[in-house]
């Protein structure tokens, strides 16, 4: 009885490491068929996004899916983005260890975490209760203790906390809020989808230099709305 409970559990074990050792190699390709192919260059967002385990971050009924080229459902209406869009706007922030980011919109938390495998300091909000709740509790079992969660309004930025050197917004709006532009540090870059929210955006790159704030007009991308609470 024993050495049989020993042999399942031995197969167990194994067919858990074939399936980690399968996902990994899902995530290498991802890196190099969609995000490499595409034209990232940065060494650490590439480092990040071939670390982080997005199958951890979806729905369990998504996680075969985890990989493939394309946003998903995670539950409140809401999505995680493509892989590509989370690296594209990973490298357009310029992600250093020393800096301080806050993100808007925390969803599963995927972006977040990305952000975390480079800078030792991230703060994100969210909105939607239980979504702060679930990304809060998964990027603590994952072990990121250079993450502040916040269940809240992002429009009002975390004034506590500001200036921050990166602001990633990851819900799209017409206009960029001005809490988030007064809480961006000298030198640093906001990101953020801006256009209708129902229909096409464009990502708009602001960088603060001398106080004065510059705008670069980027790719058309589709976000979720940003939400304003009542
Ligand atoms: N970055 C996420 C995906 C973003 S989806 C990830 O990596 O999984 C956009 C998220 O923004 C949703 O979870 C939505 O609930 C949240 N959101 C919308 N309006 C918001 C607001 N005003 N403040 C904070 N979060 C908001």
């Amino acid at each position: 009885m024993r050495i049989l409970s020993f042999i399942l559990l031995s197969l167990l074990l194994l067919s858990e490491q074939q399936e980690d050792a399968h996902l990994t190699r899902e995530r290498t390709r991802m890196v190099q068929t969609q995000i490499v192919a595409r034209g990232i260059t940065d060494p650490a967002t590439l480092r990040a996004i071939g670390r982080v385990p997005r199958h951890l971050f979806v729905p369990a009924a998504q996680a075969a899916d985890a990989y493939s080229d394309r946003p998903l459902p995670i539950g409140y209406s809401q999505t995680i983005s493509q892989p590509f869009i989370v690296a594209y706007m990973t490298e357009l922030v310029r992600p250093a260890k020393w800096k301080k980011a806050l993100e808007i919109g925390t969803g599963s938390g995927y972006q977040a975490a990305v952000l975390a495998e480079i800078i030792d300091s991230v703060y994100t909000i969210e909105i939607v209760p239980g979504l702060a709740l679930e990304a809060t509790a998964r990027l603590k079992m994952l072990g990121y203790k250079n993450i502040v969660t916040r269940h809240g309004d992002g429009y009002m930025g975390w004034p506590e906390r500001a200036p921050f050197d990166i602001i990633l917004v990851t819900a799209a709006a017409d206009h960029i809020p001005e809490p988030l532009k007064d809480q961006l540090a000298e030198g640093g870059r906001l990101v953020m989808p801006v256009g209708d929210p129902a229909t096409a955006q464009q990502l708009i790159v602001l960088t603060k230099r001398k106080g004065k704030i510059t705008e670069q007009r980027l790719e058309p991308v589709r976000f979720v709305p940003l939400k304003r609470l009542k």
